[in-house]
């Protein structure tokens, strides 16, 4: 090894020069606020050019090109053509708007580095102290234990494989699926997510060992469907393993009884899993929080950070109420990842809670933002998303042209233009092209759906920048772009 140092460092990916590297994160930050607080002004989304498109095709760099112009791709590149989730008329799917605390955190995680699958740093204790307050968040006693993960789908994922485990009447981390006595039975409602299905998957359980149980009027789970699905199962063998009851759906925003549920499985020694990703968090609303009551009596419940905390893109939270029986789901014992008595290894490894080994500092963000905003406005902003819903369906039903297909029951809304006179085949047509039209125009961003056969439109309320104009204005477009549809293609009321 004979390279001075000069050269060494050279070959080191620090900055050549460090002025540089400030001036351009300097304007990088001058930017990002900029583009933040102007956000209304533009559109919410906008379709690329070819040109752009082509300008993403290149081969892959071999040589280094300066920061300042690579930034300046993002800028002219990137970030105008980007999903428009930030902006206050973004209403699609469900997904939170970020924040500039928790994207100011982010670089700071990077930037500290730490890798949160174990160690003694503070930064394994901002994991723990996030987790604990989702955890009071919550209602969940002291004992329990969570981990943050990527998201809502590994949540669950997590949740369902303690309960898998809990539930098998084997060994079955030892055993397998292959050896266990009676197949597993798993409950959920028609309106489940779909990561649902991915987990059974995973689990080896297999679709099939879901059972979809009807749901009522309200899109709620029909509780005496789930009883009779469960005694079907028990005298054909099976073992009711757990419930997977939803507290806000993806599709409509319903509410399972969550209560009820939980009187059911503890009568019935089933294992009960909430799926919260959606309302969880509805908890810490004042007005609101009586929706998801019961939901802390649950033995694993899975929750979305970056959804109604807005924390940017990914954090999700599993709480699990057992934590010996957690850790006995996940802790391996590698030769390699001994804990010491002192040391960086004098440490509790977090990625004994989760499938992950290496963790990213997501906590930070939470932390951050949790401090920055405290958690009584987050409680407020979720109180007024789900006013706004409410307003958003009053609007709906004292219009001529627009009509209501889901009830709201907490802050998404279900709707299509529908002025009479249009088969189920027209109407498709119509909304499909007023969806459409709003996303190109950059006016709103919907998203569509089909609630018990019916195809329609669907606002979801997860946005701390809507404002009433903004409802008004969806309202207004959306009466303007279907009348024009139908004008411009009558056949469609024939
Ligand atoms: C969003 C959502 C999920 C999935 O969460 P991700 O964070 O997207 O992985 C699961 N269940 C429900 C009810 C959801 O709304």
């Amino acid at each position: 090894m004979t390279e001075d140092r000069a050269l060494e460092d050279k070959l080191a990916l620090d900055p050549g020069d460090w002025d540089e590297f400030r001036a351009v994160a300097r304007s990088a930050v001058d930017d990002a606020t900029d583009r933040i607080r102007d956000l209304r002004d533009g559109p919410v989304w906008r379709p690329m050019t070819d040109d752009v498109r082509a300008s993403f095709t290149g081969p892959i760099p071999t040589g280094p090109t300066a920061l300042a112009e690579v930034y300046r791709q993002v800028a002219t590149r990137v970030f105008p053509y980007a999903m428009g989730n930030v902006h206050p008329r973004f209403f699609a799917w469900y997904m939170g708007a970020s924040d500039l605390s928790g994207a100011l955190a982010d670089f700071l995680a990077a930037v500290d580095g730490s890798n949160l699958g174990g160690g003694d740093t503070a930064a394994s204790l901002v994991d723990h102290q996030v987790t604990r307050w989702v955890r009071d968040m919550m209602g969940f006693p002291d004992g329990a234990s969570g981990a943050l993960v990527s998201g809502g789908s590994m949540a669950n994922i997590v949740g369902l494989t303690a309960a898998r485990n809990a539930m098998a009447g084997i060994d079955l981390r030892q055993d397998g699926v292959a050896q266990l006595e009676r197949p597993l039975a798993f409950y959920a409602s028609d309106q489940v997510h779909s990561c649902h299905h991915k987990a059974m998957n995973l689990l080896g359980l297999g679709a099939k060992a879901l059972r979809h149980v009807q749901t009522d009027a309200a899109l709620r789970m029909d509780l005496r469907a789930l009883q009779g699905a469960i005694d079907a199962d028990r005298l054909s063998g099976m073992r009711p393993a757990c419930v997977i009851a939803t507290a806000g759906s993806t599709n409509t925003g319903s509410v399972d009884d969550l209560g009820a549920i939980a009187d059911l499985c503890r009568r019935e020694g089933i294992w009960m899993h909430v799926d919260g990703c959606i309302g969880a968090l509805i908890a810490v609303a004042p007005k609101n929080a009586h929706l998801v009551a019961g939901m802390e009596r649950a033995d694993s419940l899975a929750l979305d950070l970056h959804k109604w905390l807005h924390a940017p893109f990914d954090v999700g939270c599993i709480l699990l109420r057992d934590r010996a029986l957690h850790r006995a789901t996940f802790a391996e014992n590698a030769e390699y990842l001994q804990r010491a008595t002192r040391g960086i290894a004098a440490a509790e490894f977090l990625h004994d809670y989760t499938l992950e080994t290496t963790r990213g500092f997501r906590a930070l963000k939470v932390w951050m933002m949790l401090q920055h905003h405290g958690v009584d406005t987050f409680g407020r902003l979720i109180d007024r998303n789900i006013a706004q819903a409410r307003y958003l369906a009053e609007k709906i039903e004292s219009s001529a042209l627009l009509e209501r297909t889901a009830p709201v029951a907490t802050s998404i809304v279900c709707f299509r233009f529908n002025p009479g006179g249009l088969s189920e085949d027209g109407l498709r047509e119509a909304n499909t092209e007023i969806l459409l039209r709003l996303q190109e125009s950059g006016i709103a961003v919907l998203s569509d759906t089909t609630v018990r056969g019916r195809h329609c439109l669907r606002a979801a309320f997860c946005n701390h920048r809507t404002r009433t104009s903004d409802i008004d204005l969806l309202v207004q477009e959306v009466e303007r772009f279907g009348t024009g549809v139908l004008r411009e293609r009558p056949s469609l009321l024939e």
